[in-house]
């Protein structure tokens, strides 16, 4: 969908030089959301995509991921990822604990809300994230894959929050740390 630069910007990170409805030329410099087309009618909602993320404690140490791949490789993070489409954000939840570390999710509670920007392969996705306090059925047989190098335990009220590497990790982290539950007003 990264086309040229002189398309309609939705401000998601991707545009489109021609309409996709009627391949008319898109007019150059605007930025809308919707995307709408005024020859076909052509119009295109760029609504958020969900991803979920989970707050797992030992004692009170807290579960960070290491990122294996671009944005913020190297970085922490917490583990999770996007929400497929027919899943709810606990089957999400549970699927990706199970792909990432291995491990299965017995029990899950809300948490927080944050708004976040996902740079990945050219597409800037704009997510919301939503993070849950999880359960799972051992903390030490978690075996690292997928999207996560390595784990480390930290203590979140102390730890540097500049190694995180996405804001919404870092906000939900400090948010943790203080007992703070609910959505960033
Ligand atoms: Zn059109």
């Amino acid at each position: 969908m990264k086309s040229e630069q002189n398309g309609l910007d939705s401000g998601f990170g991707f545009d489109f030089a021609y309409c996709p409805g009627c391949g008319q030329k898109m007019p150059e410099g605007a930025v809308t959301n919707p995307l709408h087309c005024d020859r076909c009618g052509f119009t295109l909602y760029c609504n958020v995509a969900a991803a979920v993320c989970a707050l797992i404690t030992k004692g009170q140490k807290l579960l960070a991921t290491v990122r294996r791949h671009p944005p913020a490789a190297g970085m922490l993070d917490l583990p999770g990822g996007f929400v497929d489409p027919d899943e709810s954000a606990e089957e999400a939840l549970a699927r990706e604990l199970q792909e990432e570390l291995g491990v299965s999710m017995t029990g899950c509670r809300y948490f927080a809300a944050c708004p976040n920007i996902y740079p990945c392969r050219g597409i800037t996705y704009r997510t919301l994230d939503l993070a849950f306090v999880c359960q799972i059925s051992a903390t030490d047989t978690i075996r690292c894959a997928d999207d996560v190098a390595d784990i480390r335990w930290i203590e979140p009220a102390g730890v540097d929050y500049s190694l995180f590497g996405l804001e919404s990790t870092r906000w939900f982290v400090k948010r943790f740390a203080v007992g703070a539950t609910g959505g960033r007003p």
